[in-house]
């Protein structure tokens, strides 16, 4: 039979319902091409840097880059200045102020970054964590998703390993719930739900997919989707713009395992992975961890999903971290 599960960091309800996952089905993405290390068509490929909009920061500063930061050509946010709103008669807009950055991960069209060395990941975590920072600190900036697309059915429209930054004029209603809930669980307990989550979760030991001491990889025990992977710092951290340079290859090392053993379970998937960050002060550090959430494009949301905001998930949470525990053994031996 199925059960429900409530996940304490937003209080809402999955259904695990593992035997839908019995019924006819066609995989829905094909084996996904070998990329060539460079695409002369592609404008995020060095010698075509003059096909994006000039770079906002580039890793190293001399010599060939690395890493490059450019804003978005086709940006969904970007004017700079008051994001005042304007009333006209019931109808409320406001100016899009704001910024859309991309982060273009490697010269290489073909790297991946669950095949650079923790090192290397470490260098994008520290470019996505200085941006963050500034763009937070951004006048009329009031919140900042960073995010990575990767594969078609994630979204994405360039293979070239790339994530993106936007900072908004408005709150974030997902962002908004997870600190709203958050608080509560404080205000209740005295105690931070995702170190709580994370203390649980050590303990029970069945859905961890890589415990890294700093942070820890795991399915979580209310997973909205199958094998969506979680990787939680232990530390007292509500911004991702806090991460201290030292661990930034301890997290690049957590990020790798988390994608590689994703992908080896799973067939290479599209994914989405997301970074939800609070705001850096006292009181946000009390109640929210800042945390990365990896969302493999296993399944569609349908009609239910669409209509009750509620998942079903087809895989159970026990399952999957076997699964990916037993693909990290693989990648290892
Ligand atoms: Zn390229």
């Amino acid at each position: 039979m199925s059960t429900l599960r409530q996940d304490p960091t937003t209080r809402q309800w999955v259904i695990l319902a593992p035997k839908r996952a019995d019924r006819p089905h066609v995989p829905v993405w094909d084996a996904r091409p070998p990329l060539p290390e460079y695409d002369p068509s592609c404008p995020f490929c060095p010698d075509h840097e003059d096909q994006t909009p000039p770079e906002v920061l580039r890793v190293p500063a001399e010599g060939d880059w690395t890493i490059r930061v450019v804003p978005n050509l086709y940006a969904a946010l970007g004017a700079s200045g008051p994001a005042d709103r304007a009333e006209t008669g019931w109808f409320r807009e406001a100016q899009g102020v704001g910024a859309h950055e991309v982060v273009i991960e490697s010269r290489r069209h073909d790297a991946r970054l669950d095949e650079m060395t923790p090192d290397e990941v470490g260098g994008v975590l520290r470019v996505w964590r200085d941006r963050y920072r500034q763009l937070r600190a951004r006048p009329g900036v009031r919140d900042a998703v960073l995010f990575k697309n990767f594969g078609r059915l994630a979204g994405t429209s360039l293979l070239h390993p790339h994530s993106q930054i936007v900072a908004t004029p408005v709150l974030l209603p997902r962002l908004q719930r997870r600190l709203g809930v958050a608080t509560r669980y404080f205000e209740d307990t005295g105690h931070c739900v995702y170190d709580d989550m994370v203390s649980a979760e050590r303990d029970a030991g069945v859905r961890i997919v890589h415990d890294e001491g700093p942070f820890v990889a795991f399915e979580r025990f209310a997973s909205q989707d199958p094998f969506e992977t979680m990787i939680v710092p232990t530390l007292t951290q509500s911004s991702f713009g806090q991460t201290d340079d030292e661990l930034l290859p301890s997290l690049g090392r957590t990020l790798i395992k988390a994608l590689g053993a994703i992908r080896g379970a799973c067939s290479d998937p599209d994914f989405n992975l997301i970074v939800f960050s609070g705001p850096a002060n006292r009181e946000t550090e009390e109640v929210f961890r800042w945390h990365v959430r990896i969302l493999p494009k296993l399944s569609t949301p349908a009609g239910f999903e669409l209509g009750s905001g509620t998942s079903i998930n087809t895989v159970p949470p026990e399952d999957a971290a076997l699964m990916l525990r037993e693909a990290l053994r693989t990648v290892a031996s």
